[in-house]
């Protein structure tokens, strides 16, 4: 039997982006080069489902998120959660990207690890490992260990849980987690800097900050986020 050519899979990083910054590309890099990703594409939440109003305008975050993408054509930035009136759940965003990339196309969906210990607050969460693969990666102060996941998170974990060479033999359906450059940067620490006028460059790529600057964003301190299923 011949067997097909493996397709090098394609990372996807959601995400707010309320801004984009360093911990989010460092992920994404760190995920192309370990995971041996094709490309990552970036997806920022129109109206995230999970959380507070964004401090910033979806076509202003998606607008940040195509600065800091530009020039590296290992990132891809998809706009269709910004344009949908919809509030934004990753489970039709990754059907979507199915009808998209077919069913053999190996999907890998890159969290960090607080987001991962809260997939089972979120829409469907179980019908994610059917549409992709799942890396995580760590990220300062939140633990990657099992036993600090919820339990029926956990047991996921030990069943799906696999290594980097097994994500281009099949389309979805692995765990796997994988350590990054620790940067401790937070959205919520930039718009913060911003609320007191102190400058955030060199947490985020310098085209963003100017469009904070140029935009005025982020002057108003921050609301506080609603805890909402995803
Ligand atoms: P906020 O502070 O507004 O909650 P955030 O900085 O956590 O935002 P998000 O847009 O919510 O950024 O994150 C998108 C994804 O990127 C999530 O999976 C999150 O875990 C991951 N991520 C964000 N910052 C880092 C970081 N510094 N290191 C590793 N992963 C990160």
């Amino acid at each position: 039997m011949v067997r097909s050519p493996e397709l090098a899979p394609l990372g996807i990083l959601g995400g707010t982006f309320d801004p984009i910054h360093f911990g989010h590309l460092r992920l994404a890099e760190e995920a192309r080069q370990q995971l041996r990703l094709a490309r990552v594409r970036l997806i920022p939440a129109g109206r995230p489902a999970h959380r507070g109003a964004p401090g910033a305008r979806a076509e202003q975050r998606l607008a940040m998120t195509q600065l800091a993408a530009a020039g590296n054509a290992t990132l891809e930035v998809d706009a269709a959660e910004v344009l949908s009136n919809a509030p934004s759940y990753t489970v039709p965003t990754l059907e979507r990207l199915r009808r998209e990339l077919g069913a053999q196309q190996p999907l890998v969906l890159l969290l960090g690890a607080d987001a991962f210990a809260g997939l089972p607050t979120w829409h469907r969460w179980r019908s994610l490992f059917e549409l992709a693969h799942i890396a995580v990666a760590t990220r300062p102060g939140h633990s990657l260990d099992t036993h600090a996941l919820p339990p029926e998170l956990a047991a996921v974990c030990d069943e799906r849980s696999t290594d980097a060479s097994a994500l281009a033999t099949s389309p979805a359906g692995c765990i796997l987690r994988f350590p990054i450059t620790p940067l401790d940067i937070s959205a919520t620490a930039i718009r913060s800097a911003c609320a007191r006028l102190e400058s955030p460059r060199y947490l985020l790529p310098d085209g963003v900050v100017d469009y904070i600057a140029q935009h005025r964003l982020y002057r108003e301190a921050p609301c506080e986020p609603e805890e909402e299923p995803s």
